[in-house]
């Protein structure tokens, strides 16, 4: 069902991969467009490899050439589809200009779950590969204490660490996924690196917290095992250093998809 979401211009839906799917984007990316509206979609929240709305997605706004910017949340089941059709959607994706944001926390608890089954797989979209198409990726968080995921508070550094944990980023290098890249999505100012009176500002504890989520100091780095060879080279967190000398205020966002 769609949700009016007055503040950023934008609709939201779940865009669920059946035979009405695309007659229903048409629908609503005509109905957006009319009436100069962004769209956030959830699509493929789920294992299912034939699970394929992302890629319907991308295919209608190239079919409409819808001009507004297009979300796409979770894109979980990307993950366990063919390497060839993963490379394909990407490619329609990167095409039509979307954007990709993961939830991990609450797709870490939905995903694989089955009753006294441990789970195998992370519930995350290949975010590496896709960001090396140069799709634009950011991390969020939707559900919180509710039959979803009862816990969390829209905490987005718990959520980006999260994000770091399971999908094995370098946090020097995806801190833009809650900053820059976020508050572009979001069409807000302050893109680029976060600082103070900017939408990617932090507050004064947020840096040093920062800086405790994304790793160990240099002096006292564990190492990485890496197939099981050590690597000891600490993590590089040059673009996050400084955050926190001053600010405009704390905020945090959780994404609507
Ligand atoms: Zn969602």
């Amino acid at each position: 069902m769609p949700i009016a979401w007055r503040r950023w211009g934008g609709v939201g839906a779940l865009a669920l991969d059946d035979e009405n799917l695309p007659a229903a984007l048409s629908r609503m990316l005509a109905l957006a467009q009319e009436r100069n509206l962004d769209l956030d979609f959830h699509a493929d929240e789920n294992d299912d490899p034939f699970s394929e709305a992302l890629r319907h997605i991308a295919d209608a706004v190239l079919r409409h050439e819808f001009p507004g910017r297009v979300l796409c949340g979770h894109c979980c089941s990307l993950a366990v589809q063919p390497a060839a059709d993963v490379v394909e959607t990407m490619a329609r994706v990167k095409a039509a200009g979307l954007a990709v944001v993961s939830l991990p926390a609450c797709n870490l608890y939905l995903q694989d779950r089955q009753p006294g089954r441990t789970p195998r797989w992370r519930g995350i979209p290949p975010l590496h590969e896709l960001r090396a198409m140069g799709i634009p990726i950011a991390v969020g968080h939707d559900n919180c204490r509710d039959p979803f995921y009862p816990f969390g508070d829209h905490d987005l550094l718990a959520a980006w660490a999260i994000a770091v944990l399971v999908g094995h980023l370098t946090p020097s290098e995806w801190i833009g996924s809650i900053t820059g890249t976020a508050a572009d999505l979001l069409g807000v100012d302050g893109g680029g690196t976060p600082g103070p009176r900017r939408a990617g500002g932090f507050c004064g504890v947020c840096g040093p917290l920062l800086r405790r989520i994304a790793g160990p100091s240099p002096k006292r780095s564990p190492g990485v095992s890496q197939r099981g060879r050590g690597d000891r080279t600490p993590p590089q967190l040059s673009p996050i250093d400084g955050i926190g000398a001053a600010s405009a205020g704390c905020w945090s966002w959780a994404t609507t998809a």
